[in-house]
């Protein structure tokens, strides 16, 4: 399997045909499935949207009937279900999946201060719950240790890009097998630039998965950070993996990919 003969010297050709790549040049090879079953519209979208730029594959349904239905006749490796749904509710939902022989893991989303609700939930089979409003950053944490818990492991837990190798399970970066020690944020960058490698990242899109927060232009923390983890990841290597693109983010390359 030889990499496409491809020749990338402009900035415009890697923006317009990432997907045109083969599975060997991203971060991530086998797809995760998630469902997500949400009725209130800002959350829900909110969720696919992360979800998705965290590289997994999402369908998000609006109401319980649906969402056990889509349980039921497509195979996800993790559900996230709300209580409270039109149709069903989020325990019909998991009673209805845990029936029908249905294993993968479920995350309760749950109303603050309903205690009642998580011991409902983790009686009847939720592998975990979340109370609203939650960072997004505490979502992925929670979905990345139930994917690890079930069959879903092996493939998600290295990411690499020409000698560099991310860890996830061990939480370990290493380049040209040489241990790099980084901070919790600077892994999570790392983490992100190696998911999407090869595509051009806005700074707005790394403030929302890295930071949490809306991108706010008088704040350089995403400058300085990506500074320090260039000196750490790119400084005493070759080839540098790490660039700037002016004007528009920061991209991971792949030696091996272009
Ligand atoms: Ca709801």
């Amino acid at each position: 399997m030889a990499p496409q003969q491809k020749s990338v010297g402009h900035i415009t050709n890697l923006l317009s045909w990432p997907a045109a790549r083969g599975p060997w040049c991203r971060g991530t090879i086998s797809p995760v499935k998630i469902l997500i079953v949400e009725d209130e519209p800002k959350t829900g979208d909110y969720l696919l949207q992360g979800l998705v730029e965290a590289g997994f594959v999402v369908d998000l349904v609006r109401d319980g009937s649906t969402g056990l239905h889509q349980a039921l006749t497509e195979n996800y490796d993790l559900a996230i279900l709300d209580v409270m749904l039109p149709g069903l509710d989020g325990w019909s939902v998991l009673r209805g999946m845990r029936k029908a022989g249905k294993d993968l893991p479920v995350l309760f989303l749950t109303a603050r201060d309903h205690v009642d609700d998580r011991v409902k939930g983790l009686e009847l089979g939720a592998d975990d719950y979340l109370v609203k409003p939650f960072a997004f950053s505490e979502l992925l944490a929670r979905v990345r240790t139930l994917l690890r818990r079930g069959a879903k492991v092996s493939a998600a837990e290295f990411l690499r890009a020409a000698d560099l190798e991310l860890d996830l399970l061990r939480r370990r970066v290493t380049r040209a097998g040489k241990r790099i020690d980084l901070t919790a944020k600077e892994f999570a960058l790392l983490e992100l630039l190696l998911r999407r490698q090869g595509e051009v990242l806005p700074r707005s899109l790394i403030a929302s998965q890295v930071w949490d927060m809306n991108f706010d232009s008088d704040t350089n923390v995403i400058e300085v950070a990506m500074r320090r983890l260039r000196v750490k990841l790119d400084d005493n290597f070759e080839p540098k993996l790490i660039r700037t693109v002016r004007g528009m983010g920061y991209v991971l390359e792949n030696p091996d990919c272009v």
